[in-house]
């Protein structure tokens, strides 16, 4: 027998209705990729999506089944083109603009994209490319006439605005079957080529709803949210669906990421959510140090992932400046939140130094997200904080493959899909990423968290960054080295850092080397590039060796 319950399919114009019908005058304000601050709500946005749907359905042919892309930050109009796009039965594929241009070649022709959104900064970008990519029919620039570019080479230039202007802003969403595909995003691809993850409108609806969560990142119309992390990095971290779902007041920090301008937007807007991954902190909080008179008196609380959260950024945080941190873990093919660091009815009760050794690690699976552990043989491992094992996961957002059907060895015959991580699960549920499967290192058989090296080594004094690596070692198959950038104007030596870490670690943990660099690699989402710090270091050899 079934239900007798209404048939309302989960689609992402739900949240759009909901938003622009109950918080109609709730602001959305951007940093423009013009330059001004740009104030909208809820309701105008929902007009404008409407009018952007019927626009580009009757002059570009986007319907359903379509796929779009957008290489565009953080702003009112990328929003807009989410839910118009979406709303039309049609996907939106997000590009990354921090990847290497053959990437993002390979990715948009892999989609095969049909028009692409793109904002002012990257049309010298897509000029130059464009001719690598014969699929794409035109280009829709984002903006207004008045910025439109005089002279463009661009195939098919659209005006953004002018495309809008001449929509209809009452045109009325289609409904269709819930398991549609409505948004698309390219892992980063650090083993082979990127894979594309493809999310449905039911995913992205039941994702932003564990997103709101009180125990996930706990969501609600009384917010302030800005998300730094960008929509083209696993969809925000569903803050552009979960921000429609609680109501809340949206700040949108457009191209300007550094820290003094996301200091701005924090303090002018009265923040109280905020997201994204340690690098954009690290330069938050450089920022807060150089003027120590300024304080973040609104922000609440701060996600941080996307790689690991160093313990001197929780710390500073929390201590200094009173905002409250929640460590995120996740990945693009889980929508992306797997894992929350917060604070459980078990976990309330402990002293503060106990759950701070917990807080560290990347939390607790949310309703939704199953995970476990297992070794190389399937068999699941036991939760007592010390065993490690590959970590798989399952739940209605997380992919059960990947676009064309590529990769298709990380998806386990019994429905669990392989992350590549390696983690351990403490009895309080509480989940531990050592590393990724291929940059832990392997010392004499045992393994050594290159993840805990370098968080130590980043408490240490007068270090701004830290990168832990395994190199061969004659011995001991492979060693750690530890690649430290130093704090502007510090002086801080190779042995006051393994000073700092003696005791911290496991004595055989402790790197063999410290090597002092300008700066560390990040790949296009932020992480430190293992790939490419082991290629600069490939002739390195220890003294020790
Ligand atoms: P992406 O799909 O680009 O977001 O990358 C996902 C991967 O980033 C995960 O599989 C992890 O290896 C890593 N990652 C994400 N969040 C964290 C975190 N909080 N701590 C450690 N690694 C993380």
């Amino acid at each position: 027998m079934l239900g007798l319950m209404q048939e309302f399919p989960l689609l992402v114009t739900r949240l759009l209705d909901h938003a622009a019908r109950w918080h109609g005058d709730t602001e959305i304000v951007s940093r423009s990729v013009e330059g001004p601050i740009h104030r909208t709500s809820y309701a105008e946005i929902d007009r404008r999506s409407r009018a952007l749907a019927s626009a580009v359905s009757n002059r570009l042919g986007i319907g359903m089944g379509s796929i779009a892309a957008t290489m565009a930050w953080n702003t009112w109009r990328h929003l807009e083109i989410w839910y118009g796009v979406m709303g039309l039965g049609g996907i939106v594929h997000t590009l990354n603009p921090r990847l290497f241009a053959d990437q993002l070649v390979y990715i948009v022709n892999h989609a095969e994209d049909g028009w692409v959104f793109t904002d002012l900064s990257f049309v010298p970008l897509f000029e130059k490319l464009q001719d690598r990519l014969p699929k794409v029919k035109g280009f829709v620039v984002i903006t207004d006439r008045q910025h439109m570019p005089a002279e463009t080479s661009l195939r098919n230039p659209v005006c953004y605005e002018e495309l809008i202007a001449s929509g209809d802003p009452g045109f009325a969403w289609p409904e269709f079957d819930e398991n549609t595909a409505c948004g698309m995003c390219y892992t980063s691809g650090t083993t082979g080529n990127p894979k594309g993850v493809v999310y449905s409108h039911r995913s992205n609806v039941l994702h932003g709803m564990m997103c709101c969560l009180s125990d996930a990142l706990g969501l609600s119309s009384r917010d302030t949210i800005m998300p730094v992390v960008p929509m083209f990095h696993a969809n925000a971290w569903s803050l552009a669906f979960s921000s429609l779902i609680s109501g809340a007041r949206l700040v949108l920090p457009g191209p300007k990421l550094d820290g003094a301008s996301v200091y701005e937007l924090l303090d002018r807007e009265r923040v109280t959510f905020t997201a994204a991954v340690p690098t954009v902190w690290m330069m938050l909080l450089k920022h807060l140090e150089q003027n120590p008179a300024l304080r973040l008196p609104a922000l609440e609380r701060v996600a941080i992932g996307g790689s690991a959260c160093p313990e001197a950024i929780m710390k500073a945080f929390v201590e200094n400046y009173g905002t409250d941190v929640i460590h995120a873990w996740g990945m693009t093919e889980m929508s992306p939140i797997g894992s929350l660091g917060v604070k459980s009815g078990r976990t309330s009760a402990l002293p503060d130094g106990e759950w701070w050794k917990i807080k560290l690690k990347q939390g607790r699976a949310p309703f939704l997200v199953d995970m476990k552990i297992t070794d190389d043989d399937n068999r699941a491992l036991p939760h007592d904080g010390r065993t490690f094992g590959r970590l798989k996961v399952k739940g209605p957002a997380v992919a059960r493959a990947y676009f064309k059907g590529e990769g298709a060895a990380a998806f386990d015959a019994d429905g669990w899909f392989d992350t590549g991580d390696v983690a351990t699960i403490d009895p309080y549920g509480y989940m531990n990423i050592t590393d990724r499967s291929k940059d832990v290192i392997k010392s004499g058989g045992e393994w050594i968290s290159s993840i805990d090296l370098e968080n130590v080594a980043m408490a240490c004094p007068g270090v701004q960054e830290a990168a832990a690596i395994g190199l061969p070692h004659l011995k001991w198959d492979e060693r750690p080295l530890l690649v430290v950038v130093r704090k502007e104007g510090a002086t801080v030596s190779k042995q006051q850092v393994l000073t700092h870490m003696e005791g911290k670690v496991a004595k055989w943990w402790l790197p063999d080397d410290v090597a002092f660099v300008d700066d560390i690699p990040h790949t296009a989402t932020g992480k430190i590039s293992k790939l490419t710090l082991r290629e600069r270091f490939k002739d390195y050899r220890f003294p020790s060796a």
